[in-house]
């Protein structure tokens, strides 16, 4: 952190913000010109506040230099964090592709559409058995059974499955069904479910919070790594912006804004970020081109008769063209489409 006096600041002054850098336990470097005095700080500064600095006697500004995140950051880790999941890696060479219902309504559902999107080559079940639904009288989800229907789908396909966790008490139980813990869009900043991810032995997909920045969104991620789970990747699935003729807006630019501050994959939900399927297609492509280390995108047998979400569902058969399109995309980037076996039966 570096603090920069006012011109012509006293001697007194000067000498006051330098005792209080050592009474915190910092050193200090003073640069002294003609007209100005700037002293940096030595230290790790991330739990000093600028602003209380900003209010000593003769002090004009105060710059940050390190980020306020560490573990999430690019610099204190430079190779791509590969998160390895029974033979799939997320964050590697390849772009993963996770797909299913926004919500587990049925087996029968479930199922048929596990199978629809195995053969059109995702390699994750997505699914919601916990709704963190706006309205309360919304479809909230299946719970627990939900969950098992989930399980039961992801393995008849040989699919991995993603599912939302939506309160710290519910982590362990939705960790024994499921291979990777969903953090939604409304609990980015619910700090004892961050907590309660960080302690679980499972890989976490963090969604940013609607209103939240590219910052806030690591910050977020650094209370999982600190709580020592390490296999976190983030998602950009549209942030709130003024235009509603889309749900939400894709912020495409987060895509390689978070590739270059982070080591941790960046995975795209261009469902969520466009709420129109006739949208979902281009949004998935465009997050390919950008760098997206994978998709999260919502399926549906019946989009029309879906629970929830079904205007931002594709079908089986869009998906199926949709995912043959992405290939080619990846291709132009040097990256290639972790495409499942089909199954068989
Ligand atoms: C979801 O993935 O079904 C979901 C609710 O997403 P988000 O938290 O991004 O709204
Ligand atoms: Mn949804």
């Amino acid at each position: 952190m570096v603090i920069v006096m006012r011109p012509f600041a006293t001697k007194k002054e000067v000498g006051a913000v330098l005792a209080r850098i050592e009474e915190l336990g910092y050193r200090a470097h003073l640069s002294q010109g003609v007209e100005r005095t700037i002293i940096g700080v030595i230290g790790d500064e991330r739990p000093l506040d600028p602003a209380a600095w900003e209010m000593l006697e003769g002090v004009e500004n105060v710059v940050r230099i390190l980020k306020p995140y560490k573990l999430t950051s690019r610099e204190f880790h430079p190779e791509n964090t590969v998160i390895t999941l029974n033979g799939v890696a997320i964050g590697g060479d390849s772009i993963v592709v996770m797909a299913g219902p926004c919500s587990v309504e049925s087996r029968a559902q479930i199922h048929e559409i596990a199978h629809m999107v195995k053969a059109a080559g995702a390699t994750i079940l997505r699914g919601g058995a916990f709704k963190p639904r706006t309205s309360p009288y919304s479809f909230q989800g299946m719970g627990e059974p939900g969950l098992q229907l989930l399980r039961e789908a992801a393995d008849a396909t040989g699919l991995l499955m993603v599912t939302e966790v939506v309160s710290p008490m519910e982590v362990p139980l939705v960790a024994q069904y499921a291979d990777i813990l969903q953090l939604g869009t409304r609990n980015m900043q619910n700090y004892s479910l961050l907590h309660a991810v960080g302690e679980a032995h499972k890989p976490v997909l963090l969604k940013r919070g609607m209103s939240s920045t590219i910052e806030e969104l690591l910050m977020a991620a650094e209370y999982i790594l600190s709580h020592g789970n390490y296999r976190v990747m983030v998602c950009e699935r549209g942030i709130r912006t003024f235009e509603t003729y889309t749900r939400n807006t894709l912020d495409i630019n987060a895509v390689p804004a978070l590739k270059q501050l982070t080591h941790l994959p960046v995975i795209v939900d261009p469902s969520h970020a466009t709420g129109k399927r006739e949208l979902v297609d281009a949004a998935s492509r465009a997050a390919i081109a950008a760098g997206a280390d994978g998709l999260i995108i919502e399926v549906h047998n019946h989009p029309e008769r879906a629970l929830s979400d079904g205007a931002q569902s594709l079908t089986g058969e869009q998906f199926a063209a949709m995912v043959k399109r992405l290939a080619r995309v990846a291709e132009a980037v040097d990256r290639r489409l972790a495409v499942g076996e089909p199954v068989v039966a």
